[in-house]
Protein backbone atom coordinates (compact mmCIF):
# COMPACT_ATOMS: atom_id res chain seq x y z
CA UNK A 1 0.00 0.00 0.00
CA UNK A 2 1.11 3.93 -0.45
CA UNK A 3 2.18 5.65 2.23
CA UNK A 4 -0.28 7.87 3.46
CA UNK A 5 0.05 11.66 1.74
CA UNK A 6 1.81 10.82 -1.22
CA UNK A 7 0.27 10.70 -4.24
CA UNK A 8 -0.25 8.19 -7.08
CA UNK A 9 -0.43 9.33 -10.19
CA UNK A 10 -3.98 8.17 -11.62
CA UNK A 11 -3.77 5.48 -14.47
CA UNK A 12 -5.90 5.88 -17.76
CA UNK A 13 -5.72 2.61 -20.61
CA UNK A 14 -7.09 3.59 -23.87
CA UNK A 15 -7.26 0.48 -26.00
CA UNK A 16 -7.65 1.36 -29.84
CA UNK A 17 -8.47 -2.16 -31.79
CA UNK A 18 -6.32 -3.10 -34.40
CA UNK A 19 -4.33 0.16 -34.57
CA UNK A 20 -0.98 -0.02 -36.74
CA UNK A 21 1.70 2.43 -36.76
CA UNK A 22 2.18 1.55 -40.42
CA UNK A 23 -1.53 3.49 -40.75
CA UNK A 24 -0.56 6.11 -38.28
CA UNK A 25 2.88 6.84 -38.84
CA UNK A 26 1.72 8.61 -42.25
CA UNK A 27 -0.57 11.05 -40.90
CA UNK A 28 1.22 11.89 -38.13
CA UNK A 29 3.67 13.37 -40.24
CA UNK A 30 0.47 15.01 -42.49
CA UNK A 31 -0.60 16.13 -39.22
CA UNK A 32 -3.79 14.28 -38.97
CA UNK A 33 -3.52 12.71 -35.87
CA UNK A 34 -2.09 15.64 -33.72
CA UNK A 35 -3.40 14.49 -30.32
CA UNK A 36 -1.52 10.46 -30.68
CA UNK A 37 1.81 12.59 -31.86
CA UNK A 38 2.05 15.10 -29.21
CA UNK A 39 1.40 12.02 -26.70
CA UNK A 40 4.18 9.82 -28.73
CA UNK A 41 6.74 12.81 -28.44
CA UNK A 42 5.81 13.66 -25.28
CA UNK A 43 6.02 10.39 -23.83
CA UNK A 44 7.43 6.33 -25.51
CA UNK A 45 6.34 4.69 -28.32
CA UNK A 46 6.96 1.51 -29.09
CA UNK A 47 6.03 -1.81 -30.82
CA UNK A 48 3.46 -3.88 -29.02
CA UNK A 49 3.90 -7.44 -29.76
CA UNK A 50 0.40 -9.93 -29.76
CA UNK A 51 0.06 -13.36 -29.79
CA UNK A 52 -1.56 -16.14 -31.78
CA UNK A 53 -4.32 -16.57 -32.32
CA UNK A 54 -4.53 -12.97 -32.77
CA UNK A 55 -8.34 -12.55 -31.23
CA UNK A 56 -9.07 -9.63 -29.55
CA UNK A 57 -10.71 -10.93 -26.94
CA UNK A 58 -7.70 -13.31 -25.65
CA UNK A 59 -5.49 -10.62 -26.14
CA UNK A 60 -7.46 -7.74 -24.25
CA UNK A 61 -7.87 -10.20 -21.58
CA UNK A 62 -3.68 -10.61 -21.47
CA UNK A 63 -3.91 -6.89 -21.48
CA UNK A 64 -5.24 -6.43 -18.59
CA UNK A 65 -4.11 -9.25 -16.47
CA UNK A 66 -0.61 -9.51 -17.47
CA UNK A 67 -1.17 -13.28 -18.17
CA UNK A 68 -1.23 -15.74 -21.18
CA UNK A 69 -5.21 -17.20 -22.19
CA UNK A 70 -4.05 -20.44 -20.33
CA UNK A 71 -3.97 -18.56 -16.75
CA UNK A 72 -7.05 -16.36 -17.86
CA UNK A 73 -9.35 -18.66 -19.23
CA UNK A 74 -10.76 -16.11 -22.20
CA UNK A 75 -10.54 -18.74 -25.39
CA UNK A 76 -13.27 -17.17 -27.62
CA UNK A 77 -15.64 -14.50 -28.03
CA UNK A 78 -18.49 -16.61 -26.82
CA UNK A 79 -17.19 -16.48 -23.28
CA UNK A 80 -18.62 -14.02 -20.40
CA UNK A 81 -17.42 -11.94 -18.24
CA UNK A 82 -17.52 -15.08 -15.55
CA UNK A 83 -14.96 -17.58 -17.15
CA UNK A 84 -12.00 -15.12 -16.79
CA UNK A 85 -9.93 -17.05 -14.38
CA UNK A 86 -7.39 -14.42 -13.13
CA UNK A 87 -7.85 -11.13 -11.63
CA UNK A 88 -7.80 -7.74 -14.35
CA UNK A 89 -5.89 -4.63 -13.24
CA UNK A 90 -8.93 -2.72 -12.22
CA UNK A 91 -9.83 -5.89 -10.01
CA UNK A 92 -6.61 -5.57 -8.33
CA UNK A 93 -6.55 -1.82 -8.06
CA UNK A 94 -9.84 -2.51 -6.04
CA UNK A 95 -8.64 -5.00 -3.69
CA UNK A 96 -5.40 -3.39 -3.22
CA UNK A 97 -7.27 0.40 -2.69
CA UNK A 98 -11.01 0.18 -1.73
CA UNK A 99 -11.45 3.50 -1.84
CA UNK A 100 -10.00 4.16 -5.70
CA UNK A 101 -12.28 5.24 -8.21
CA UNK A 102 -12.73 3.15 -11.50
CA UNK A 103 -14.70 3.75 -14.83
CA UNK A 104 -14.68 1.34 -17.46
CA UNK A 105 -16.11 2.13 -20.96
CA UNK A 106 -16.78 -0.53 -23.61
CA UNK A 107 -13.87 -2.74 -22.17
CA UNK A 108 -14.33 -6.81 -23.74
CA UNK A 109 -16.10 -9.13 -20.90
CA UNK A 110 -17.66 -6.18 -18.37
CA UNK A 111 -20.89 -7.54 -19.17
CA UNK A 112 -22.61 -7.65 -16.74
CA UNK A 113 -21.48 -4.71 -15.50
CA UNK A 114 -19.76 -4.63 -11.65
CA UNK A 115 -21.83 -2.75 -8.94
CA UNK A 116 -19.61 -0.91 -6.97
CA UNK A 117 -17.43 0.68 -9.52
CA UNK A 118 -17.65 4.50 -10.46
CA UNK A 119 -19.20 3.48 -14.24
CA UNK A 120 -19.10 0.52 -16.77
CA UNK A 121 -19.99 0.61 -19.88
CA UNK A 122 -20.06 -2.70 -21.37
CA UNK A 123 -18.36 -3.88 -24.31
CA UNK A 124 -19.71 -5.17 -27.61
CA UNK A 125 -19.72 -8.80 -26.38
CA UNK A 126 -22.14 -8.01 -24.05
CA UNK A 127 -25.80 -9.39 -23.51
CA UNK A 128 -27.99 -6.64 -22.53
CA UNK A 129 -28.09 -3.03 -22.75
CA UNK A 130 -27.42 -3.00 -18.58
CA UNK A 131 -24.73 -0.36 -17.23
CA UNK A 132 -23.66 0.68 -14.14
CA UNK A 133 -24.89 3.72 -13.04
CA UNK A 134 -28.39 2.76 -15.47
CA UNK A 135 -28.93 6.06 -16.69
CA UNK A 136 -25.71 5.30 -18.96
CA UNK A 137 -27.97 2.57 -20.68
CA UNK A 138 -29.08 4.79 -23.61
CA UNK A 139 -25.38 4.63 -24.74
CA UNK A 140 -25.68 0.80 -25.51
CA UNK A 141 -29.31 1.77 -26.80
CA UNK A 142 -27.37 3.86 -29.51
CA UNK A 143 -25.32 1.32 -30.24
CA UNK A 144 -28.43 -1.12 -30.55
CA UNK A 145 -30.31 0.95 -32.81
CA UNK A 146 -31.10 -0.16 -36.55
CA UNK A 147 -30.69 -4.23 -35.53
CA UNK A 148 -33.65 -6.11 -35.79
CA UNK A 149 -36.35 -5.98 -33.20
CA UNK A 150 -34.68 -2.78 -31.29
CA UNK A 151 -37.09 -0.13 -31.02
CA UNK A 152 -37.16 1.82 -33.91
CA UNK A 153 -40.27 4.04 -32.66
CA UNK A 154 -39.59 7.71 -32.84
CA UNK A 155 -40.69 8.05 -29.79
CA UNK A 156 -38.16 5.66 -28.17
CA UNK A 157 -34.79 7.52 -30.32
CA UNK A 158 -35.86 11.03 -29.17
CA UNK A 159 -36.10 9.55 -25.49
CA UNK A 160 -32.34 8.10 -26.41
CA UNK A 161 -30.92 11.62 -27.91
CA UNK A 162 -32.71 13.19 -24.76
CA UNK A 163 -30.72 11.38 -22.08
CA UNK A 164 -27.63 11.42 -24.18
CA UNK A 165 -27.89 15.14 -24.21
CA UNK A 166 -28.50 15.15 -21.00
CA UNK A 167 -25.55 13.21 -19.69
CA UNK A 168 -22.87 14.90 -22.40
CA UNK A 169 -23.87 14.27 -25.61
CA UNK A 170 -22.88 17.35 -28.24
CA UNK A 171 -26.00 18.53 -30.20
CA UNK A 172 -23.94 18.27 -33.18
CA UNK A 173 -23.21 14.68 -32.10
CA UNK A 174 -27.06 13.66 -31.65
CA UNK A 175 -27.82 15.52 -35.05
CA UNK A 176 -24.89 13.21 -36.81
CA UNK A 177 -26.67 9.89 -34.91
CA UNK A 178 -30.28 11.10 -36.27
CA UNK A 179 -28.92 11.27 -39.67
CA UNK A 180 -27.10 7.94 -40.05
CA UNK A 181 -30.16 6.47 -38.47
CA UNK A 182 -32.44 8.12 -40.74
CA UNK A 183 -30.51 7.58 -43.91
CA UNK A 184 -30.51 3.78 -42.76
CA UNK A 185 -34.21 3.85 -42.29
CA UNK A 186 -34.87 5.35 -45.76
CA UNK A 187 -32.47 4.47 -47.91
CA UNK A 188 -31.28 1.17 -46.64
CA UNK A 189 -28.00 1.63 -47.72
CA UNK A 190 -25.59 -1.66 -48.45
CA UNK A 191 -23.29 -2.76 -45.67
CA UNK A 192 -19.88 -0.23 -47.39
CA UNK A 193 -21.89 2.30 -46.67
CA UNK A 194 -23.20 2.38 -43.02
CA UNK A 195 -20.36 0.12 -41.50
CA UNK A 196 -18.36 3.22 -41.59
CA UNK A 197 -20.72 6.36 -40.46
CA UNK A 198 -21.51 3.86 -37.45
CA UNK A 199 -17.95 3.59 -36.60
CA UNK A 200 -17.16 7.27 -36.72
CA UNK A 201 -20.09 7.53 -34.44
CA UNK A 202 -18.90 5.74 -31.91
CA UNK A 203 -15.67 7.73 -31.77
CA UNK A 204 -17.65 10.72 -31.27
CA UNK A 205 -20.06 9.08 -29.02
CA UNK A 206 -17.55 8.14 -26.45
CA UNK A 207 -15.63 11.77 -27.34
CA UNK A 208 -18.78 13.05 -25.91
CA UNK A 209 -19.81 11.15 -23.01
CA UNK A 210 -16.76 8.72 -21.45
CA UNK A 211 -14.52 11.98 -21.52
CA UNK A 212 -17.53 13.58 -19.16
CA UNK A 213 -17.38 10.85 -17.19
CA UNK A 214 -13.99 11.19 -16.16
CA UNK A 215 -14.28 14.59 -16.00
CA UNK A 216 -16.72 15.03 -13.19
CA UNK A 217 -15.48 11.64 -11.19
CA UNK A 218 -11.85 12.51 -11.10
CA UNK A 219 -11.08 8.80 -11.37
CA UNK A 220 -7.88 6.69 -10.27
CA UNK A 221 -8.21 3.78 -13.08
CA UNK A 222 -10.07 3.66 -15.94
CA UNK A 223 -9.85 1.49 -19.32
CA UNK A 224 -11.23 1.89 -22.79
CA UNK A 225 -11.86 -0.17 -26.11
CA UNK A 226 -12.40 1.91 -29.20
CA UNK A 227 -13.34 -1.01 -31.66
CA UNK A 228 -14.00 0.89 -34.47
CA UNK A 229 -10.64 0.58 -36.47
CA UNK A 230 -10.83 -2.73 -36.41
CA UNK A 231 -13.98 -3.19 -38.12
CA UNK A 232 -12.98 -0.20 -40.55
CA UNK A 233 -9.82 -1.94 -41.57
CA UNK A 234 -11.17 -5.79 -41.83
CA UNK A 235 -13.81 -4.02 -44.54
CA UNK A 236 -12.21 -1.11 -45.70
CA UNK A 237 -8.57 -2.15 -46.28
CA UNK A 238 -8.85 -2.96 -50.19
CA UNK A 239 -9.58 0.89 -50.72
CA UNK A 240 -6.90 1.94 -48.21
CA UNK A 241 -4.13 -0.32 -50.32
CA UNK A 242 -5.89 -0.40 -53.42
CA UNK A 243 -2.69 -1.36 -55.87
CA UNK A 244 -3.14 -4.52 -53.24
CA UNK A 245 -6.31 -5.90 -54.64
CA UNK A 246 -7.70 -6.75 -58.26
CA UNK A 247 -10.90 -5.35 -58.18
CA UNK A 248 -10.89 -1.83 -56.75
CA UNK A 249 -12.97 0.72 -59.33
CA UNK A 250 -11.77 4.27 -59.32
CA UNK A 251 -14.93 5.29 -58.15
CA UNK A 252 -14.67 2.72 -55.20
CA UNK A 253 -11.34 3.96 -54.55
CA UNK A 254 -12.47 7.93 -54.56
CA UNK A 255 -15.34 7.14 -52.60
CA UNK A 256 -14.15 4.68 -49.79
CA UNK A 257 -10.15 5.36 -50.26
CA UNK A 258 -10.00 8.02 -46.93
CA UNK A 259 -12.28 6.00 -44.70
CA UNK A 260 -9.37 4.10 -42.92
CA UNK A 261 -8.29 7.13 -42.65
CA UNK A 262 -11.11 9.21 -41.40
CA UNK A 263 -11.64 6.75 -38.73
CA UNK A 264 -7.99 7.04 -37.17
CA UNK A 265 -9.00 10.74 -37.12
CA UNK A 266 -12.25 10.24 -35.46
CA UNK A 267 -9.94 8.30 -33.00
CA UNK A 268 -7.30 10.79 -32.53
CA UNK A 269 -10.34 13.62 -31.80
CA UNK A 270 -11.65 10.94 -28.86
CA UNK A 271 -8.31 10.48 -27.74
CA UNK A 272 -7.97 14.71 -27.91
CA UNK A 273 -10.84 14.99 -25.73
CA UNK A 274 -10.43 12.36 -23.22
CA UNK A 275 -7.11 14.05 -22.49
CA UNK A 276 -8.79 17.41 -21.92
CA UNK A 277 -10.60 15.54 -19.28
CA UNK A 278 -7.81 13.63 -17.53
CA UNK A 279 -5.54 16.49 -17.50
CA UNK A 280 -1.65 16.39 -17.23
CA UNK A 281 -1.11 14.49 -13.80
CA UNK A 282 -2.41 11.28 -15.29
CA UNK A 283 -0.30 8.62 -16.80
CA UNK A 284 -1.76 7.67 -19.86
CA UNK A 285 -1.57 4.35 -21.91
CA UNK A 286 -3.20 4.16 -25.76
CA UNK A 287 -2.79 0.14 -27.05
CA UNK A 288 -3.99 -1.77 -29.58
CA UNK A 289 -4.49 -5.95 -29.32
CA UNK A 290 -2.80 -6.10 -33.07
CA UNK A 291 -2.29 -4.18 -35.42
CA UNK A 292 -3.31 -4.63 -39.54
CA UNK A 293 -2.26 -5.57 -43.00
CA UNK A 294 -4.29 -6.78 -46.19
CA UNK A 295 -5.38 -10.21 -46.39
CA UNK A 296 -4.36 -12.37 -49.10
CA UNK A 297 -7.76 -12.75 -50.87
CA UNK A 298 -11.03 -10.98 -50.19
CA UNK A 299 -13.83 -13.27 -48.84
CA UNK A 300 -17.82 -12.48 -48.37
CA UNK A 301 -19.28 -13.90 -45.43
CA UNK A 302 -22.54 -14.64 -45.65
CA UNK A 303 -24.70 -14.07 -42.84
CA UNK A 304 -28.59 -15.26 -41.34
CA UNK A 305 -30.90 -12.40 -42.31
CA UNK A 306 -32.03 -12.21 -38.67
CA UNK A 307 -34.55 -9.34 -39.39
CA UNK A 308 -36.48 -11.44 -41.72
CA UNK A 309 -36.29 -14.36 -39.93
CA UNK A 310 -37.95 -12.53 -36.65
CA UNK A 311 -40.44 -11.26 -38.86
CA UNK A 312 -41.82 -14.67 -39.97
CA UNK A 313 -41.99 -15.77 -36.65
CA UNK A 314 -43.57 -12.75 -35.62
CA UNK A 315 -41.59 -11.97 -32.61
CA UNK A 316 -39.52 -9.37 -33.72
CA UNK A 317 -40.70 -7.07 -30.55
CA UNK A 318 -39.91 -9.22 -28.03
CA UNK A 319 -36.14 -10.57 -28.25
CA UNK A 320 -32.51 -8.34 -28.32
CA UNK A 321 -30.93 -9.57 -31.18
CA UNK A 322 -27.12 -9.75 -30.72
CA UNK A 323 -24.46 -10.85 -33.39
CA UNK A 324 -20.43 -12.49 -32.49
CA UNK A 325 -19.47 -14.54 -36.11
CA UNK A 326 -22.04 -16.46 -37.52
CA UNK A 327 -23.98 -16.81 -34.24
CA UNK A 328 -26.81 -15.01 -33.26
CA UNK A 329 -27.62 -14.50 -29.62
CA UNK A 330 -31.67 -13.68 -28.82
CA UNK A 331 -31.98 -12.55 -25.35
CA UNK A 332 -36.14 -12.79 -24.34
CA UNK A 333 -37.23 -8.92 -23.22
CA UNK A 334 -38.99 -9.66 -20.06
CA UNK A 335 -39.41 -13.46 -20.79
CA UNK A 336 -40.04 -16.19 -18.27
CA UNK A 337 -39.26 -20.23 -18.77
CA UNK A 338 -42.46 -20.73 -20.64
CA UNK A 339 -41.88 -18.12 -23.60
CA UNK A 340 -38.14 -18.97 -23.77
CA UNK A 341 -39.46 -22.88 -24.67
CA UNK A 342 -41.97 -21.43 -26.89
CA UNK A 343 -39.75 -20.05 -28.65
CA UNK A 344 -37.05 -22.57 -28.92
CA UNK A 345 -39.64 -24.83 -30.31
CA UNK A 346 -40.68 -22.73 -32.55
CA UNK A 347 -36.91 -21.99 -34.08
CA UNK A 348 -35.83 -26.10 -33.89
CA UNK A 349 -38.80 -26.47 -36.34
CA UNK A 350 -37.43 -24.82 -39.04
CA UNK A 351 -36.28 -26.90 -41.18
CA UNK A 352 -35.07 -27.39 -45.03
CA UNK A 353 -38.50 -27.82 -47.20
CA UNK A 354 -37.53 -30.80 -49.10
CA UNK A 355 -34.97 -32.80 -46.66
CA UNK A 356 -37.13 -31.63 -43.72
CA UNK A 357 -33.80 -31.86 -42.06
CA UNK A 358 -33.32 -28.47 -39.20
CA UNK A 359 -32.12 -25.61 -40.32
CA UNK A 360 -30.36 -23.67 -36.96
CA UNK A 361 -28.20 -24.98 -34.70
CA UNK A 362 -30.37 -23.62 -31.17
CA UNK A 363 -28.59 -23.34 -27.94
CA UNK A 364 -29.54 -22.45 -24.83
CA UNK A 365 -27.51 -19.93 -22.34
CA UNK A 366 -27.42 -20.82 -18.90
CA UNK A 367 -29.49 -18.14 -18.00
CA UNK A 368 -32.73 -18.83 -18.39
CA UNK A 369 -32.84 -15.72 -20.93
CA UNK A 370 -30.90 -16.20 -23.89
CA UNK A 371 -30.86 -18.59 -27.39
CA UNK A 372 -28.30 -18.86 -29.44
CA UNK A 373 -28.83 -20.00 -32.92
CA UNK A 374 -26.57 -20.54 -35.84
CA UNK A 375 -26.97 -22.08 -39.32
CA UNK A 376 -26.56 -25.49 -39.83
CA UNK A 377 -23.47 -26.36 -42.04
CA UNK A 378 -25.88 -26.59 -45.51
CA UNK A 379 -24.93 -29.79 -47.28
CA UNK A 380 -26.17 -30.12 -50.45
CA UNK A 381 -30.03 -29.33 -50.08
CA UNK A 382 -30.31 -29.00 -54.51
CA UNK A 383 -31.26 -25.78 -56.16
CA UNK A 384 -32.48 -22.58 -54.34
CA UNK A 385 -33.54 -24.16 -51.55
CA UNK A 386 -36.49 -23.25 -49.27
CA UNK A 387 -36.90 -23.03 -45.44
CA UNK A 388 -40.31 -24.03 -44.18
CA UNK A 389 -41.29 -22.07 -40.80
CA UNK A 390 -44.15 -20.63 -38.71
CA UNK A 391 -45.58 -18.14 -41.17
CA UNK A 392 -44.72 -19.78 -44.41
CA UNK A 393 -42.10 -20.60 -46.79
CA UNK A 394 -38.48 -18.44 -46.78
CA UNK A 395 -35.63 -19.29 -49.97
CA UNK A 396 -32.97 -19.80 -48.87
CA UNK A 397 -30.92 -17.12 -50.17
CA UNK A 398 -32.93 -14.74 -48.44
CA UNK A 399 -32.43 -15.94 -45.53
CA UNK A 400 -28.71 -16.31 -45.28
CA UNK A 401 -27.64 -12.72 -47.68
CA UNK A 402 -24.20 -11.47 -48.49
CA UNK A 403 -23.12 -9.48 -45.71
CA UNK A 404 -19.83 -7.79 -45.55
CA UNK A 405 -16.75 -8.18 -47.76
CA UNK A 406 -12.87 -8.79 -45.50
CA UNK A 407 -10.19 -7.33 -46.96
CA UNK A 408 -8.01 -6.66 -44.45
CA UNK A 409 -6.78 -8.95 -41.47
CA UNK A 410 -4.99 -9.02 -38.23
CA UNK A 411 -1.29 -8.18 -37.91
CA UNK A 412 0.77 -9.69 -34.74
CA UNK A 413 2.35 -6.15 -34.48
CA UNK A 414 0.10 -3.35 -32.44
CA UNK A 415 1.17 -0.01 -31.01
CA UNK A 416 2.28 1.61 -27.66
CA UNK A 417 2.33 5.47 -26.49
CA UNK A 418 2.52 5.85 -22.97
CA UNK A 419 2.78 9.49 -21.59
CA UNK A 420 2.56 11.26 -18.15
CA UNK A 421 4.02 12.18 -14.89
CA UNK A 422 5.95 9.18 -14.48
CA UNK A 423 6.77 8.33 -18.16
CA UNK A 424 10.17 8.86 -20.11
CA UNK A 425 9.75 11.30 -22.42
CA UNK A 426 10.90 10.63 -25.90
CA UNK A 427 11.99 7.16 -26.26
CA UNK A 428 11.58 4.67 -28.72
CA UNK A 429 11.20 1.56 -27.07
CA UNK A 430 11.07 -0.92 -29.69
CA UNK A 431 9.61 -4.44 -29.24
CA UNK A 432 7.34 -5.19 -26.10
CA UNK A 433 4.61 -7.38 -25.25
CA UNK A 434 0.67 -7.00 -24.84
CA UNK A 435 1.68 -8.67 -21.34
CA UNK A 436 3.86 -5.84 -19.83
CA UNK A 437 1.00 -3.71 -19.99
CA UNK A 438 -0.20 -5.03 -16.71
CA UNK A 439 2.98 -4.79 -14.85
CA UNK A 440 3.85 -2.13 -15.96
CA UNK A 441 0.96 -0.20 -15.07
CA UNK A 442 0.97 -2.00 -11.61
CA UNK A 443 4.29 -0.36 -10.95
CA UNK A 444 2.93 3.11 -12.52
CA UNK A 445 0.26 2.95 -9.48
CA UNK A 446 2.63 2.02 -6.89
CA UNK A 447 1.08 -1.59 -6.76
CA UNK A 448 3.06 -4.59 -6.58
CA UNK A 449 3.37 -6.84 -9.57
CA UNK A 450 2.21 -10.57 -9.41
CA UNK A 451 5.17 -13.23 -10.09
CA UNK A 452 2.99 -15.06 -11.52
CA UNK A 453 2.34 -12.60 -14.29
CA UNK A 454 3.64 -13.53 -17.57
CA UNK A 455 4.86 -10.15 -18.69
CA UNK A 456 7.53 -7.96 -17.22
CA UNK A 457 7.54 -4.43 -15.83
CA UNK A 458 8.73 -2.01 -18.76
CA UNK A 459 11.39 -0.39 -16.42
CA UNK A 460 12.89 1.94 -19.43
CA UNK A 461 9.47 3.48 -20.02
CA UNK A 462 9.21 4.70 -16.18
CA UNK A 463 10.77 7.79 -15.29
CA UNK A 464 13.68 7.13 -12.90
CA UNK A 465 12.98 9.54 -9.89
CA UNK A 466 9.51 7.89 -9.87
CA UNK A 467 11.07 4.14 -9.54
CA UNK A 468 13.44 5.55 -7.09
CA UNK A 469 10.68 6.54 -5.23
CA UNK A 470 8.40 3.65 -5.93
CA UNK A 471 10.90 0.89 -5.96
CA UNK A 472 8.97 -1.90 -8.23
CA UNK A 473 7.59 -4.51 -5.17
CA UNK A 474 6.30 -8.20 -6.02
CA UNK A 475 4.07 -10.23 -4.39
CA UNK A 476 3.80 -14.13 -5.19
CA UNK A 477 0.20 -13.63 -6.62
CA UNK A 478 -3.32 -11.75 -6.32
CA UNK A 479 -5.70 -14.70 -7.47
CA UNK A 480 -7.82 -16.27 -4.43
CA UNK A 481 -5.78 -19.81 -4.49
CA UNK A 482 -2.96 -20.69 -6.18
CA UNK A 483 -4.54 -23.43 -7.50
CA UNK A 484 -6.88 -23.21 -10.79
CA UNK A 485 -10.53 -23.19 -9.70
CA UNK A 486 -12.58 -26.01 -10.99
CA UNK A 487 -13.07 -25.75 -14.95
CA UNK A 488 -16.06 -24.21 -16.25
CA UNK A 489 -19.00 -26.86 -16.34
CA UNK A 490 -19.81 -27.83 -19.72
CA UNK A 491 -22.97 -25.80 -19.71
CA UNK A 492 -21.00 -22.52 -19.50
CA UNK A 493 -18.20 -23.43 -22.26
CA UNK A 494 -21.13 -23.94 -24.32
CA UNK A 495 -22.81 -20.70 -23.03
CA UNK A 496 -23.51 -17.95 -25.81
CA UNK A 497 -21.90 -14.44 -25.24
CA UNK A 498 -24.35 -12.00 -27.07
CA UNK A 499 -23.10 -8.59 -28.50
CA UNK A 500 -25.12 -5.36 -29.18
CA UNK A 501 -22.58 -5.52 -31.78
CA UNK A 502 -25.29 -6.34 -34.45
CA UNK A 503 -24.27 -5.28 -38.05
CA UNK A 504 -20.99 -4.36 -37.49
CA UNK A 505 -19.89 -8.08 -38.07
CA UNK A 506 -16.56 -6.50 -36.58
CA UNK A 507 -15.71 -9.90 -35.35
CA UNK A 508 -14.98 -12.00 -39.20
CA UNK A 509 -11.70 -11.03 -39.14
CA UNK A 510 -11.10 -13.77 -36.60
CA UNK A 511 -12.26 -16.43 -38.69
CA UNK A 512 -9.45 -17.35 -40.91
ZN1 LIG B 1 -10.60 -7.80 -35.97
Amino acid sequence: MTAPGSKVPRMLLIGLDGADWRVMKPLMEKGQLPTLARLAAEGVRGDLLSFEPLASPLVWTSIATGKVPEKHGIKDFFATQSAIKAKRIWDIVRQQRPEAKIGLYKYLFTWPPERGLAFVVPGWTARSPETVPAHLRFIKEIEMAGLPSTNTALMHYLDVGLRGLIHGMRVSTLTRCALVALYQRLLKPSNVELHYRKQLLEALIAGDIYSRLMRKQRLDFSASIYAGLDGISHHYWKYYEPHLFRDVSPREKRRYGDVVARCYRAADRMVGRLMQSVGRETNVIVASDHGFRASKDCWMKRQLNVGLLLQRLGIDDRVYVSIILDKVHLRLRAGSRAERSELVEMLRGIEYRDSRESFLEVDLGSDDASIGIRPRQIVDQGDNPSIRMLGGEVRLQELLIEKAEISGTHDPTGILIMRGPAVNRGADIGVVSVLDLTPTMLVLMNLAVGRDMDGRVLSETIEPEFLRRHPIRYVDSYEESAHPGPEPAEIEERLVAESIVGERLRGLGYIE
